[in-house]
């Protein structure tokens, strides 16, 4: 391709809400064998909901959810954000109004309704830990549970394997080291999510899903949007490994993904791309920015490469 003709085609992009950084990203997209997404916010929506709760103790409902809301007050993760606007929800929306319900803004802003905790620690790919009063909560999964000597007894076992067959993520939670509940939180597909993936096929191009979720939901996940290759309880720095993985034959790589964890991927791929106007840390590390934050910009963006290079096979 003529130096225009690179020119040409980053504006097209540009027009079309693709960022290409250079022409060495432009070229290498034509090549592209595997596509590996990251799961949570890229092929999801990234909004994650409550939608089940469960106590196995005698322990109130309502209190189970002040106490699991308090530990993760502090959290940054999606799941944490969840679980808080669930808990506040239960408590201050009232049903019964005319309008949706209302807000008791005074008393849901001051957040005085949670309880103070201390010690708190985020555990990447686990989950929270803090203490309520000289008590230990941990919220999180399994491992983090059997990592803390906390027993998963079979009825939670089964009831936290009935939510992962539906592709939600169960989250455990032990207090004063006794598991009392578990939650279940969905997080939708991205409406556009099978058609990508079905055009990828198309191209001749292998999907793949990376997470640090389980092994049953991401499966789950990955079986509705016809994703064979899943790579599922990956830990944050362990994604970049992943995209070595299938670079070893010497095939090209391309990584999609959205967050702060998925920077080293992104760096470590042929062609990064970054979706939405995301973290400044992943729009850095990549090569492609699809600013629309709309999944068919993957094939936009390959497409655009093929034709460029005019190697349409
Ligand atoms: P992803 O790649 O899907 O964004 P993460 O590495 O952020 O995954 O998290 C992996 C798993 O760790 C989650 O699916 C969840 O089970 C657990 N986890 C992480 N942070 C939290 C939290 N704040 N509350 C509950 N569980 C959490
Ligand atoms: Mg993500």
């Amino acid at each position: 391709a003529t130096p225009t003709a690179v020119m040409v085609a980053t504006g097209v992009g540009a027009n079309n809400g693709v960022l290409i950084k250079g022409g060495d990203a432009l070229e290498r997209a034509q090549m592209v064998k595997y596509v590996i997404f990251d799961k949570t916010g890229t092929l999801t929506q990234g909004k994650a909901t409550v939608t089940t709760v469960k106590v196995f103790t005698g322990m109130e409902r309502g209190e189970f959810l002040t106490l699991v809301a308090s530990a993760e007050a502090s959290s940054e993760h999606p799941l944490g954000k969840a679980i808080l606007q669930y808990a506040r929800h239960f408590h201050f929306f009232d049903e019964s109004s005319t309008t949706n319900g209302t807000l008791n803004d005074a008393k849901e802003l001051s957040s005085g309704w949670l309880h103070d905790v201390s010690d708190f620690s985020a555990l990447p790919g686990r989950g929270v830990q803090c203490f309520i009063d000289g008590k230990r909560i941990l919220v999180g999964n399994r491992k983090l549970l059997s990592e803390n000597g906390i027993d998963i007894s079979t009825e939670v076992e089964n009831f936290v394997v009935e939510l992962e067959e539906s592709a939600k993520t169960g989250i455990l939670v032990a207090y004063d080291d006794v598991l009392t509940g578990v939650l279940g939180v969905a997080d939708p597909l991205k409406r556009e999510a099978s058609v990508v993936i079905d055009g990828l096929h198309k191209m001749g191009v292998i999907p793949v899903m990376v997470t640090g979720d389980n092994w049953r939901t991401a499966r789950a996940v990955a079986k509705e949007l016809g994703i064979q290759d899943v790579r599922a309880e990956v830990m944050p720095a362990g994604k970049a490994d992943v995209v070595r993985s299938f670079q070893k034959d010497g095939s090209v790589v391309a990584m999609v993904g959205d967050g702060i964890n998925d920077s080293p991927a992104l760096a470590a791929a042929d062609v990064g791309m970054a979706i939405g106007a995301g973290t400044d840390i992943a729009i850095e590390a990549a090569d492609y920015v699809l600013m629309r934050y709309n999944l068919e910009d993957v094939i936009t963006a390959i497409d655009l490469s093929r034709k460029t290079f005019s190697r349409i096979r």
